[in-house]
């Protein structure tokens, strides 16, 4: 596997090689249960206390305010079911069209429990409508549920000014910052933001652990009944090498953010320009102007994006398309269909999204592959020679 280049870094990360340091003891030595009396589970103890810190700093919040998950998915459903079941009367939930399944999925289940959930609908550029926004948070909505950056377009949201205008109605609201976290400065102490959600393998930590920010005073039902973990919140003893590592990873990326931010753009830009100007009847699809430093999603007319991916794999380029291939057919991703994209441009989008660990050299190696594939792949598609 010497020769990945790894552009695919909005659906896992690389673990850090700082981040696999500092939690390998706790995979070998260090295996005591922080929950224990003796000294030697309390070391462990203040290990996962020295993480929520980090992990606090990272979001300027108080420690006490970050419980730890298993997944940013796990975050998501708790935040969202975990809200809910507070509320005995406020039956109403909204969100958008472009969110990640983790949040919709759970609504369209909450829909099917009798609850009403307005998914709110964004515009060709992949901007919210902020009018049907206003109109759409009322006093009756218990929750609304925004993501702070798109994980297929990097397209980024007003999140700070949504949650003001949810606070004003009296809802709570909950911003999936998964995307977010490592890349846009987050400062939640003077915020209305209530709770947020992240993961740890979209930050260089490992898979399997993430973290949900609970603002004090915001209710949220327990989500895992048993120990007093988690103060109480999540029993279970805790996943401590996961945990130490999302801390790590956490402590770098406050340090390293603007620098990486700088770094990673360039790239990103550079392959952006680099496919645009070789690659003919081509467009970037979302908000190019606020958007995530790593992320471009790029359609080519007439062909499909898992052929795209199929060829780059040869050369052990990894990207992603928004499509998912369920039983035979192909179906275009949901968030380029709300933004109304052409359906045989959404077919042919592919998502790049880089980290800190690309180079120069791969992004140009990247760019000379595209071209020959477009064209082979369009001498092949039946929507160019019918001449659609
Ligand atoms: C990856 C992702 C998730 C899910 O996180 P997991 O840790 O894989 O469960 C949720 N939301 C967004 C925006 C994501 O990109």
């Amino acid at each position: 596997m010497d020769n990945i280049i790894f552009l695919d870094n909005n659906a896992t990360t690389r673990v850090a090689p700082e981040v696999i340091e500092e939690m390998l003891p706790f995979l070998t030595d260090r295996y005591g249960n922080p929950s224990s009396m003796h000294t030697f589970g309390g070391s462990v103890a203040r290990k996962i206390n020295e993480a929520r810190e980090r992990v606090a700093s990272l979001l300027g919040c108080e420690p006490d305010e970050i419980l730890f998950t298993s997944c940013g998915t796990e975050s998501d459903n708790t935040a969202v079911k975990g809200t809910l079941a507070m509320y005995a009367t406020k039956r109403k939930v909204v969100t958008t069209r472009v969110e990640h399944p983790a949040v919709l999925a759970t609504c369209r289940d909450l829909e099917r429990q009798g609850y009403s959930v307005h998914e709110i609908s964004v515009n060709r550029g992949g901007q919210l409508d902020m009018d049907e926004l206003g109109i759409r948070i009322d006093d009756n909505t218990a929750l609304v549920s925004v993501m702070w950056a798109n994980n297929e377009t990097g397209t980024i949201f007003p999140v700070e000014q949504i949650a003001e205008l949810s606070k004003a109605r009296g809802a709570v609201f909950h911003t999936d910052a998964v995307q977010a976290i490592g890349k846009i400065p987050i400062n939640l102490k003077n915020s209305a933001i209530d709770l947020l959600s992240l993961s740890g393998h979209k930050l260089h930590a490992p898979k399997g652990v993430g973290a949900l920010f609970v603002r004090r005073g915001t209710r949220v039902a327990t989500f895992m009944h048993g120990g007093h973990q988690e103060f109480g919140r999540r029993g279970g003893t805790e996943n401590v090498p996961g945990i130490i590592a999302l801390g790590k990873a956490c402590q770098m990326a406050q340090k390293y953010m603007e620098e990486e931010n700088t770094k990673v753009r360039l790239l990103r830009d550079r392959l952006e320009q680099g496919i645009l100007s070789s690659c003919p009847d081509c467009f970037v699809n979302g908000d190019v102007t606020n958007r995530l430093p790593n992320t471009s999603n790029i359609s080519f007319e007439f062909i499909e994006g898992e052929s795209i991916l199929m060829l780059l794999d040869q050369f052990g380029i990894c990207a992603s398309s928004g499509s998912a291939c369920t039983s035979g057919s192909l179906e275009p991703s949901h968030v380029l269909r709300a933004m109304g994209v052409p359906f045989t441009a959404a077919h042919g989008s592919v998502r790049y999204s880089l980290s800190r660990y690309n180079t120069v050299e791969e992004i140009d190696f990247t760019i000379k592959q595209m071209a020959p594939i477009v064209n082979r792949l369009r001498q092949l598609s039946p929507f160019v020679q019918s001449g659609v």
